[in-house]
């Protein structure tokens, strides 16, 4: 069997660390050619012992010379990059087939645009690249002939229930409306009043999924199911009308599509990320993930109800940011991340989240987006003015 050569963005992170588990149960089916972190040098030294890849990229350029020193006694043909060039050229590398997109945020950006100019196998879990610069991705995959499978468990439930081989970008005739389903994360019992004084620890513990903080801080604001509704736009060709969100709480559903015959597709089974993983390494064979069979006996029962606005209005700001369009996306997502981080590190409010990108959407002006360095520099501009917004509310409170 030919090898499939892959390199993984973002390979110490949740979605990384998963695939590097389907990667261990298919060593004749693929190599490993190129593992990426931010600054978790321990963790990819371990990983790099293991895989022995090509290449190992630190993102944070001043720890280049530690994990060369590191590697040097575990994996010493591993060549040592760093920085978005580093992100970059393993992106593009020849001897690799498959990107695995797992980098958390915009920073996931540039490399997984550089791995799709470079007309290659993009599994896309970084959904913020697709809010971000959502007609930039999809014409330069077009023009590039890179092939794109997502693997947001949502989108690739989807993508299982759409007609086989279909179009990405293009809804496919006989598709009515697509039926994104979402836990409602771990407060969609709390009683409203008791919103704001939400913890970051209550926060990241998702009752069904096990993720990376910045996604399970979206998943309890729903800002996640906004984003993933965006994600949906661009990359099935549908308006936000035509998607319903449906909340599903226990997540054995990953996303229906409704077609006009009346009929309902579905894809389940249980909520790891291993399926939608190994389903789009393996695309277009099906390939062992490790993941157990569903039990419907278990299960017993599946609930569904339509989300509360009032509960989850970063779920509303998303689906007006995507109707207004232009970099409207863009700002509520720079406004997002650095309003989740500041809600971790616990200078703002659960609340408030919401609040600070609310503000940003109505200060920024909706401007259309021509090209990458437009967008990165509006993208930091938002980021500074965000900032300032959160610096304002806590001197406020004080
Ligand atoms: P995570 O926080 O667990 O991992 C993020 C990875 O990105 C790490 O390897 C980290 O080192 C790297 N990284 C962080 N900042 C970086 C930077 N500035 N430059 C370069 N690398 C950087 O996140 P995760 O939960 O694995 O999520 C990754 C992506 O997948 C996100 O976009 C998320 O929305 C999406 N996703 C995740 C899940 C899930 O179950 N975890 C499900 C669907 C989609
Ligand atoms: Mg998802």
């Amino acid at each position: 069997m030919l090898q499939q050569g892959i390199a993984i963005l973002g390979a110490t992170g949740s979605i990384g660390q998963s695939t590097l588990d389907v990667v261990s149960q298919h060593p004749d089916r693929f190599r490993v050619v190129a593992l990426t972190a931010f600054r978790q040098i321990d963790l990819l030294t371990a990983q790099c012992a293991q895989f022995k890849p090509d290449f190992a990229v630190i993102a944070d350029e001043s720890l280049a010379g530690a994990l060369t020193e590191k590697l040097h006694k575990v994996s010493p043909d591993t060549v040592v990059l760093s920085g978005v060039t580093g992100l970059e050229q393993v992106a593009t590398d020849p001897k690799v087939d498959q990107v695995m997109a797992a980098i958390v945020g915009a920073a996931g950006l540039q490399p997984t645009l550089a791995a799709v100019r470079a007309g290659k196998r993009i599994l896309l879990a970084n959904k913020e690249s697709l809010v971000m610069a959502g007609a930039l991705f999809m014409q330069e995959v077009q023009q590039s002939g890179a092939v794109l499978l997502p693997i947001d468990s949502e989108h690739n439930a989807i993508y299982q229930c759409l007609p086989q081989h279909a179009p990405l970008g293009v809804m496919p005739a006989g598709v009515e409306k697509i039926l994104l389903t979402g836990s409602g994360g771990p407060f969609r019992d709390r009683p409203l009043d008791q919103m704001d004084c939400v913890t970051p620890e209550e926060a990241v513990a998702h009752p069904n999924w096990s993720m990376g903080k910045k996604i399970s801080v979206d998943s309890a604001t729903m800002m996640n199911k906004g984003l993933e509704l965006i994600e949906a736009c661009w990359l099935f060709g549908v308006s936000p009308e035509q998607i319903q969100v449906v909340l599903h709480p226990e997540s054995m559903i990953h996303s229906m599509v409704q077609y006009n015959d009346g009929s309902v597709l579905a894809q389940m089974g249980n909520p790891d990320m291993r399926t939608p993983i190994s389903y789009a390494m393996g695309w277009p064979e099906r390939i062992g993930s490790g993941v157990g069979h569903l039990d419907l006996f278990e299960v017993a029962q599946f609930n569904f109800e339509p989300p509360d606005l009032q509960r989850y209005p970063c779920l509303r700001l998303a689906s007006d940011a995507m109707q207004t369009g232009g970099d409207a996306p863009m700002v509520l997502n720079a406004a997002n991340e650095v309003a989740v981080e500041a809600f971790l590190e616990k200078r703002i409010g659960f609340t408030e989240i919401a609040a600070v990108v609310e503000r940003a959407l109505e200060y920024w002006a909706v401007e259309s987006v021509d090209n990458l360095l437009q967008l990165q520099t509006k993208d930091q501009q938002v980021r500074q003015y965000s900032e300032e917004l959160i610096k304002e509310m806590r001197w406020a409170r004080a």
